[in-house]
């Protein structure tokens, strides 16, 4: 078992609520009875598709997911959903949240517009400080996610490290941090003990 108590204090002592789970079904088990009869939004997410969480909530709430959906629609609406479900592209253990987006739809909706925001992070997303959370979001999980998008971009060559691309089809555009649940927003991080998402 992955020891997430470092983690698990820094991240209360932000703000963020936090469970801890030994599987990705025992997670999405939690989340499923948790959000009920609301509007949901999801963002760009192998975690979320990984622990069949798109499946389990549409069947009891109104779920806006655009890997799912119309594209278009389905971001914008969102947007405006109760809660939004996202992962990250990296944690610290000192609790703060990196994720990198293209569209710009998944980190807005992180920094407003919800009563909640959960984020569902596997253990591969962990990095022992904030620089190497953020070097991890660059290095690792943009390069995967250019390849799993077929771009034409330096890293899908080798798929090694970020080349600071300026290429057209360069889908990292903007990075967030988030330091703590925003104000008004509340926020819960869960934490899996599986590799999961890129
Ligand atoms: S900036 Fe360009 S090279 Fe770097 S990870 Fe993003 S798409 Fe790849």
């Amino acid at each position: 078992m992955t020891d997430f108590s470092k983690v698990e204090k820094n991240l209360k002592d932000r703000g963020f609520e936090v469970k801890v789970f030994s599987t990705g079904a025992e997670a999405a088990e939690y989340i499923d009875g948790l959000i009920d009869g609301v509007t949901v939004g999801i963002g760009g997410s192998s975690t979320v598709t990984d622990i069949g969480l798109f499946e389990k909530l549409e069947s009891h709430n109104t779920v806006f997911w655009h890997w799912k959906q119309d594209a278009d629609t389905a971001r914008k609406a969102a947007m405006n959903a109760d809660v939004y479900l996202t992962s990250a592209n990296a944690l610290a253990e000192t609790g703060e949240m990196i994720n990198i987006d293209g569209v710009g739809n998944r980190i807005s909706a992180t920094l407003f517009g919800h009563k909640k925001v959960y984020y569902i992070i596997g253990k591969n997303k962990l990095a022992a400080t904030y620089e190497d959370a953020v070097w991890r979001a660059r290095n690792v999980a943009a390069p995967q996610r250019a390849i799993q998008l077929k771009r034409n971009t330096p890293c899908t060559v080798k798929g090694d490290k970020c080349y600071d691309c300026k290429s057209p089809e360069r889908i990292c555009r903007g990075m967030t941090t988030i330091f703590g649940p925003m104000m008004g927003m509340a926020a819960e991080v869960i934490l899996i003990d599986e590799e999961l998402g890129l």
